[in-house]
Parts: structure tokens; sequence; C-alpha cells
């Protein structure tokens, strides 16, 4: 029978943020597969495990997935752990569970830190509905075909960016959504510096010159403001016309219809008038 990929998320800056339930899996699997093995190893030390850990990353997933695959398949379990966070979030976790999926492997995520999740939470922006948007695209053509497409997002949107991009990517999402839209920029989250600086693009591009970005980022961008449809006139006008067959007189109908769709009762009464003069409805 084939064994289990777990997907075990590792805190983002706090070491205590790491469940019992993670501890347990990371105990029980019969091996570990990480994104970077000497900064998991220092995971494993903290939490007192010795454990055999394999590479499995960005660079060498191609040949490091389908070997992963065929120790699950051979019966044994493994956890995937990345550098930080929930594996398979903007990492290439992503595509092993595909790899062990269509193989026909269980793989079973368990609930933890997540950098999207905890900034968006705090970013003080609604998170009623939201977007992920992960990193920009580094190309700046395709940044800017990316933002373009973005525009008009009315959900708050989450990226990640790396510190030594940050003012340019500001920059981009400022030239795409205007300076006045609202962001959170969530810095070193669960760490000893941790911060919030809820302001507008062109505020944070402000505040930039004055303090350089250090340590890691996720930006929580307000969404575009939903645009109102413009109430339907015509519609609104055979709306007064059916009151005044029912008896209506056509000044209480025409208030009666501006009061429901917000239109002026002036321009409803002109407006049934021309139309009875003219014979359109
Ligand atoms: N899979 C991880 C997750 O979703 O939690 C994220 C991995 S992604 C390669 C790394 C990015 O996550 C960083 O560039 C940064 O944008 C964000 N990030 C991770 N830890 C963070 C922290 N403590 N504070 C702020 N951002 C963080």
């Amino acid at each position: 029978m084939p064994g289990t990929l777990y997907l075990v998320p590792t805190p983002i800056g706090n070491l205590s943020d790491i469940s019992d339930r993670c501890r347990a899996v990371l105990a029980d699997a019969d091996f570990i597969a990480a994104e970077d093995t000497r900064v998991s190893l220092r995971l494993l030390n903290a939490l007192d495990l010795k454990k055999e850990l394999v590479s499995y990353h960005e660079h060498n997933k191609a040949r490091s997935g389908p070997a992963i695959v065929k120790r699950l398949e051979s019966g044994e379990t493994c956890a995937l752990v990345t550098d930080a966070g929930t594996p398979a979030i903007s990492d290439p976790g992503e595509d092993l569970v595909r790899l062990c999926i269509d193989a026909g492997i269980t793989v079973c995520a368990i609930p933890g830190p997540c950098a999207l999740v905890t900034a968006l939470c705090a970013s003080g922006l609604p998170t009623g509905r939201f977007c992920f948007e992960g990193f920009l695209p580094m190309q700046k053509k395709e940044r800017a075909v990316r933002l373009a497409e973005l525009k008009s997002e009315t959900r708050t949107m989450i990226f990640y960016e790396a510190p030594h991009r940050l003012g340019q990517t500001l920059e981009a999402l400022a030239a795409a959504f205007g300076g006045g839209r609202r962001i959170s920029l969530c810095r070193e989250l669960t760490k000893l510096y941790e911060e919030y600086t809820r302001t507008t693009l062109a505020g944070a591009l402000e505040l930039l010159q004055t303090a350089p970005p250090r340590g890691e980022y996720v930006l929580v961008v307000e969404g575009a403001q939903p645009v109102q449809n413009a109430p339907d006139i015509q519609a609104a006008v055979r709306q007064v016309q059916s009151l005044m067959r029912d008896g209506l007189s056509r000044k209480a109908a025409a208030k009666h219809v501006a009061e429901q769709t917000g239109i002026k009762k002036n321009e409803l009464y002109e407006a049934s008038l021309a139309i009875n003069e003219t014979g359109e409805a």
C-alpha cells in the first residue's frame, strides 16, 4: 500500500508557532523532503528530531520529485517542508502535490503558519473576498500586463515580494492602481521587528525614501471601488408608464420610480412625456 505525502507548515519566524500535530508528523515520517536541507536541519535540531532529509527545490524538482514519488509508492511516508510557511504556496511544493495525486498517492495538508493569511488578517483591509497573487512577474512587460489585468479587481489583493524589489513593485502598483489606493505593508511577521504599515501606495513610496526595506514583506492592497451600474432609464420609464396605466398620475408614478431607482423624478417625468410624444417606449 502506498504511503502518504504530508504537507507540513513550519514557522514563518516564531518557532513556537509549530503545532503539536506538525511535530508529530515530522517525528513519524520515514523521511522529510525539504526546500533547503540546511534550514530544515536547524528546525529539526530545535525540535530535537533526527530524520533523513532529502532535497526538493525549484532546481532539482524534475529529478527529485519522481524519486520521492517512488519511495511513497513503496509504502514510505514523506513530510514535505519548505523554508518557512505552508508548502505549495508560492513554492515548488505545488508540483510534488500534482505528481503524487497523479500517482494515486494520498496527500494530507496540515494547517499552520502561512504568511499571506497572517498578513491579511491584521491588514485592516476587507477580508471577506480576497485574491492571492503571489510574486508578480519579474519582467517589466509581463508585470505591467498582470497589473493591467488587476486594475479593476475589487477584491483585496495579496502579493509576496523580496525586499530588494519592494521599491520597483510599489512603483508599478502605484502606476497601475493610482497612488491613493490603500496598502498594508506587512513586514517580518511573527518576528521581533514585526510591523504593519497601513498607508497608501503613494505614502508607502514616500516612506521608502527615508527607511530602506529590510526583512520579508507581504503586500496587502485594497481592491478597486466597484463600478456602480448606471440606472437603466428606459426600463424606469416603462415602469412609470405601467404605473400610469394602473391609474397613478404621471407625477406620482415618476416620484415612485425615482425613489426606487435613484433617478431624478423630473428626469423621469420629462422622459416619459417625451416618449409619449414620439410614441417610442
Ligand atoms: N509558502 C510560504 C507561505 O505561504 O507562508 C511562502 C513562501 S514564499 C517563497 C516566501 C515569501 O513569503 C517571502 O518573499 C515573503 O513575501 C513572504 N513571507 C514569508 N515569511 C514572512 C514573514 N515572516 N513576514 C513577511 N513576509 C513573509
